[in-house]
């Protein structure tokens, strides 16, 4: 199965990606978790990434596209993947459609993780995550056994520099310009899903399950 999830910053994209991943085995690949990962190596894609990153504005669609042309063209991306964070513009979403149609495949489905923006201020401010592992935590859902100690593998949690306050506003902008045109994109080639995660993402789980069922993605 191929999939692309997409949702606001703090829409609990990453949870939902988690979830669906342990469920199906498929390949998780979240561009800002690469970029993360750059960040801490001190790559070039790193330190060229961060400084777009730290402002909350999009990394540009160039760097962006090469990396993850060069990830999808991975063994392990033959012939399941779900992207979390990738495409973000429509250019990204040409380019991907491009990639997908010279290797032969087609996307089963989008996943478009609705939640208000007021929710999304109040989760984002509450989110920890693991310098680490990169788990994720919330002060008030899922806070870790011990302050401040990711209850996974022991390492620091801290709160992302782009989940300050300031930064939240400049990415949910961004994220209203650039990415939700996607959702219009996606539509017209009949591949939305819809899941309403205001609630619990449980809840957002069993409506992609039962999308899957309606679209003959899985049996029941
Ligand atoms: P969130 O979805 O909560 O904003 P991500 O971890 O997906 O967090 O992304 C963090 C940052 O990484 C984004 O604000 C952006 O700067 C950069 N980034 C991630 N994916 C992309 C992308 N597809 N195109 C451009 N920038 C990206
Ligand atoms: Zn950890």
């Amino acid at each position: 199965m191929r999939l692309i999830l997409l949702g606001a910053p703090g829409s609990g994209k990453g949870t939902i990606a988690e979830e669906l991943t342990k469920q199906y085995g498929v390949v998780h690949i979240s561009t800002g978790d690469i970029f993360r990962a750059n960040i801490k190596e001190k790559t070039p894609l790193g330190t060229e990434a961060k400084q777009y990153m730290d402002r909350g504005e999009l990394v540009p669609d160039s760097i962006t596209i090469a990396m993850i042309g060069d990830r999808l063209a991975q063994p392990d991306c033959a012939s399941a993947f779900m992207l979390d964070g990738f495409p973000r513009t429509i250019p990204q979403a040409e380019e991907l459609d491009k990639l997908l149609a010279d290797k032969g495949v087609s996307l089963d489905a989008v996943i478009s993780v609705r939640i208000s923006d007021d929710v999304i201020k109040t989760r984002v401010s509450d989110r920890r995550v693991c310098e680490s592992c990169g788990a994720s935590f919330s002060l008030s859902f899922r806070p870790t056994k011990v302050e401040g100690i990711c209850d996974l593998c022991g390492g620091n949690v801290v709160q992302r520099e782009d989940d300050k306050p300031e930064t939240v506003l400049s990415r949910l902008k961004t994220y209203h310009e650039k990415t939700q045109p996607l959702t219009d994109f996606y539509q017209k080639k009949g591949l939305i899903l819809s899941a309403d995660n205001e609630v619990s993402y449980i809840q957002a789980i069993e409506q992609i399950n039962k999308g899957f069922i309606a679209r003959g993605i899985i049996r029941e």
